[in-house]
């Protein structure tokens, strides 16, 4: 278990230009925030009809003050902006970055309903706190009185760092144990470089840790200490630990070298980026150059890995999807982009088995239509008798969605309930558990969800476990 482990960056295009991985298209999605410049955040705030029925800020989970820094921004008054902004998200300058705003703020922007496009409050956000740690605006995080209890944090995702921000500018000790050598959670391993820039979520654990969070990383809870040993060091404990169990495909062939997962894949190219030495790359079993690439599933895992493969030098990149376009769960922004990026769709098509003898070569992929409705309202898919044929893959990436570990197991606690899906039965308002002092935030709690609700949780979480603290000391000072 490593203490306080130095956060270690590099950059590869500055550091290591000879690792480099060529960014292939122009109007990739973060360079046109690179490109956004503060005129035209100017502009854009300056589009916001301040309507009086605020949608936007509604919808978004955190329910930022969106008009209020839109108008500060159109007025050039960027550190009130700021201030406005950072009020109500511990991470606004990620959130701009990776938030899928089509279906959140944007999508429900009244200037977007009445057919005008809608106002980029996203981009909007990223620029204010962007602008925000250029000018030094971003105030370390001091306490104004030091208190004595201590809280453990289980995960160094968006929820547990959202949390730790919380309660460390209360005054609470906060150590946060993560079984990774990095923090940040899917923010530092699974999110793609391109869509979010790894320095961002760096300038992030680097304030926790100089504000006084201790992180104590490649640390395991249940093999390197036990969740019952947490909760005796700690006054109260929060469970962030994500989803992290991929979904699996059965079929004949399935179990073929070259079929890989989604989550390995993303972490390889990820740690790559960050400079370190990943075998499985070197020895190519998680790198897409000359390859033809079938990545099954159809949410933004999937897109992340189609856009990861082009970026790699992929000879051809396909996604297979049981629905249509307009029935997938990913952003129709990011399947935009990975179109526009040479990523082909191969709507209504499923996976029936693998052709190859050590070696996958091939998908046997079976054409399916949309049925009847299910009990969700949705169309259900269904196989049409004898349409089938062989896609030629080399490599093929499973992105077909991840659930919880069985926590109760492997922490030796039966008591730490969890719903029939295993995620951590916690109360949605408080997120506190049936267990005493233990609370519970972010994916590990709604299933795979967004970064943006996780930070919400994690706010949550801090605000319940500070109440129950103080109503503590205030019984103890009786
Ligand atoms: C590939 C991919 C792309 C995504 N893209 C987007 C996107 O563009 N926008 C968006 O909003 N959301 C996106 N998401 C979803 C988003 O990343 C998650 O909803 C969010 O990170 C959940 O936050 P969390 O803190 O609950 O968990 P996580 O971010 O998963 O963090 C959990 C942490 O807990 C640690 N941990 C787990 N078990 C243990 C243990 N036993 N001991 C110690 N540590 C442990 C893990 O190592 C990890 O660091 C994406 C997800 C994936 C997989
Ligand atoms: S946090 Fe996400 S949903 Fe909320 S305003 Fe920002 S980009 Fe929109």
């Amino acid at each position: 278990m490593a203490e306080q482990k130095m956060l270690k960056f590099v950059n590869v295009d500055r550091d290591m230009p000879e690792k480099r991985v060529p960014n292939l298209r122009t109007s990739d999605f973060d360079e046109i925030y690179q490109q956004f410049a503060a005129e035209k955040a100017a502009e854009q705030s300056s589009r916001c009809s301040q309507c009086g029925v605020p949608f936007c800020q509604d919808h978004c989970p955190l329910h930022n003050n969106i008009p209020d820094w839109l108008k500060l921004t159109a007025e050039g008054r960027l550190q009130e902006a700021y201030e406005v902004s950072q009020a109500t998200n511990q991470f606004p300058e990620i959130c701009g970055r990776i938030c899928p705003q089509d279906r959140l703020c944007e999508g429900n922007c009244v200037i977007e309903q009445s057919g005008h496009g809608t106002v980029t409050i996203g981009a909007v956000e990223k620029y204010i706190t962007d602008t925000a740690w250029e000018q030094g605006w971003v105030q370390p995080i001091k306490p104004f009185a030091e208190r004595t209890e201590s809280v453990g944090i289980i995960g160094a995702g968006p929820a547990g760092l959202a949390a730790a921000d919380v309660l460390r500018r209360a005054g609470v000790q906060v150590t946060i144990y993560d079984r990774y050598d990095r923090a940040g959670g899917l923010l530092t391993y699974g999110i793609p470089g391109f869509k979010l820039e790894k320095e961002v979520v760096e300038r992030r654990n680097g304030q926790l840790a100089e504000g006084g969070v201790t992180f104590k990383l490649d640390c395991n809870v249940g093999e390197d200490i036990s969740f019952a040993e947490l909760r005796k060091t700690h006054d109260a404990v929060l469970i962030g630990t994500g989803v992290y169990k991929s979904r699996d495909l059965g079929g004949p062939g399935a179990g073929l070298n070259g079929i890989v997962k989604a989550i390995d894949y993303l972490t390889a190219s990820n740690r790559q980026n960050f400079g370190d030495t990943v075998p499985e790359i070197d020895s190519g079993e998680l790198w897409a150059e000359g390859k033809n690439v079938v990545v099954i599933g159809g949410g933004d895992t999937a897109m992340d890995c189609v856009r990861t493969a082009i970026r790699q030098g992929a000879t051809s990149v396909k996604c297979l999807y049981r629905r249509d376009r307009q029935n997938m769960p990913g952003s129709l922004r990011e399947t935009a982009n990975a179109e526009e990026e040479g990523v082909e769709f191969v709507w209504l098509s499923a996976p029936k088995g693998f052709a190859g003898d050590d070696k996958v070569t091939g998908v046997y992929v079976q054409q399916m239509r949309l049925g009847a409705p299910d009990v969700t309202g949705r169309q259900a898919p269904e196989e049409i008798p004898g349409a089938e044929y062989l896609e030629k893959a080399d490599l093929v990436i499973k992105a077909l969605g991840f659930e919880p570990e069985e926590l109760p197991t492997l922490w030796d606690t039966p008591e730490l309930e969890v719903t029939r899906w295993g995620t951590v039965k916690a109360d949605f308002v408080s997120k506190r558990t049936a267990l005493e002092g233990v609370y519970a935030a972010g994916d590990i709690v709604r299933g795979a969800s967004l970064v943006v609700w996780a930070i919400a949780d994690g706010r949550d979480a801090a605000g319940s476990i500070l109440a129950d603290l103080n109503a503590k000391s205030a019984i103890a000072a009786e």
